[in-house]
C-alpha cells in the first residue's frame, strides 16, 4: 500500500458527503483549475482560470490507480463513486469515458459534481448523463447575479447554460441534485429566493438542497445568512437542508492519523470536531485524547497547513 504524500493523486477518500453516504473521490483535474471562481469556495480563489478541456490525467491512469486502490479498501465501505474536482470536473476532456471506465470495473453508482457551466454544449450533457447522479450548483437567478455569486469566465453566461439544465432534464433520467448556496448581502432574501425558486421549476430536479458557506470561503467578506431567511428558503424552494445532514464517518486507507487527516484537509478545510469524529472511528476512547493532540501538533508545525477561524470554529486546511 502507498503511504506517502505523493502516492495516489487522483483517487482519495474514503470522505463522508453530506449528500451522497460514504464516497469514494476521484478529481481528474488539477487543484482550483475551474471556469468559475465563486466568492463562497472553499478550495480559495480560482488560479488555473480556464475554459479550456484537457486530458489532464489519461483515462487508464486515472482507472489503474482506482483499482489498485480499490484492492486495497473494502466495498462496502463506500456507497458511492464522486467525480468531484478540485475545480471542475466536465474541464476533463475525457469524462464521458472515465464513468463508462468506473462502471465497468465496479458496481457502485457513480456521481459527478459540476458547476454546470458547460451545460449549453450536448456533448458535455451526453457525457454526464453516462453518471447514476449528477450535482448542480444553481444560486443566481440572473446574469448580473450570476457574475456576482460564481465570477464565471466570460465564455459562460447564465441563459444558456440555465436553458442547458432543461434540456439535460428532459434528456437524462437519473437523479439531479441541485444546491443553492445562499450568501449574506446576495441571494439571501425572499425575493431573490423566489426568483431562483420559479426558474428551479422548469428544471424538474430529483432534490434541492440550501446550502449556507459552512467552511472558510474564498471571499472573507462571504457571511452565513440568518438562521431566518435560511429557514424561509428552504420553504421557498421545498429543499432540504444541506448543513444539517448528517456527515458520516472519515475513513481512510492511511494508518498514520496525522497523515490521514493531511489527506482530507488537501481536499477540503477540516473543522477540529472532524478531527474527533474521524478519531473515534479508529482509536479507543482512552487513545482520542493523546492522538488529537499530536494531530493538532503536527498539523500547527507543518508550513503547507493554514490554520483559519471561521465564525465560532477553527479549521485547518491545506494552503492554495
Ligand atoms: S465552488 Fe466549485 S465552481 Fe466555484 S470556484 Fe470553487 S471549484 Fe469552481
Amino acid at each position: 500500500m502507498k503511504e506517502s504524500n505523493s502516492d495516489y493523486k487522483i483517487v482519495f477518500g474514503i470522505v463522508p458527503s453530506r449528500r451522497l453516504g460514504q464516497s469514494l473521490g476521484i478529481s481528474p483535474i488539477p487543484k482550483k483549475t475551474c471556469n468559475f471562481s465563486c466568492v463562497y469556495c472553499q478550495l480559495g480563489r480560482t488560479t488555473e482560470y480556464t475554459r479550456k478541456r484537457q486530458i489532464y490525467y489519461n483515462v487508464e491512469y486515472i482507472i489503474n490507480e482506482l483499482k489498485e486502490y480499490l484492492n486495497i479498501i473494502d466495498s462496502s465501505q463506500y456507497d458511492i463513486i464522486t467525480i468531484v474536482g478540485d475545480g471542475e470536473p466536465t474541464l476533463y476532456l475525457s469524462l464521458g469515458d472515465l464513468i463508462k471506465r468506473i462502471k465497468k470495473i465496479q458496481d457502485k453508482p457513480v456521481a459527478v459534481i459540476s458547476n454546470g457551466s458547460l451545460m449549453a454544449d450536448p456533448q458535455i450533457r451526453k457525457e454526464l448523463s453516462f453518471a447514476d447522479v449528477v450535482l448542480l450548483n444553481f444560486d443566481s437567478w440572473d446574469e448580473q447575479s450570476f457574475r456576482k455569486m460564481n465570477r464565471p469566465l466570460n465564455s459562460v453566461d447564465f441563459i444558456s447554460r440555465y436553458k442547458g439544465y432543461i434540456e439535460f432534464r428532459k434528456e437524462f433520467s437519473g437523479i439531479i441534485y441541485l444546491e443553492v448556496m445562499l450568501v449574506r448581502g446576495i441571494n439571501d432574501n425572499v425575493e431573490s429566493i423566489t426568483k431562483i425558486a420559479d426558474l428551479i421549476k422548469n428544471i424538474h430536479p430529483n432534490v434541492v438542497f440550501v446550502n449556507v458557506p459552512v467552511r472558510p470561503p474564498a471571499e472573507q467578506w462571504v457571511k452565513i445568512p440568518d438562521e431566518k431567511i435560511v429557514i424561509k428558503a428552504r420553504e421557498i424552494l421545498d429543499a432540504q437542508r444541506m448543513d444539517y445532514l448528517p456527515t458520516g464517518d472519515f475513513t481512510s486507507i492511511k494508518s498514520n492519523p496525522t497523515k490521514a487527516v493531511l489527506d482530507i484537509i488537501g481536499r477540503h478545510p477540516m473543522r477540529e470536531e472532524d478531527i474527533v469524529t474521524f478519531l473515534k472511528g479508529r482509536k479507543s476512547i482512552s487513545e482520542i485524547e493523546e492522538v488529537y493532540n499530536e494531530i493538532i501538533k503536527n498539523l500547527k508545525q507543518n508550513p503547507k497547513v493554514q490554520e483559519i477561524a471561521y465564525g465560532t470554529t477553527r479549521f485547518f486546511r491545506i494552503k492554495s
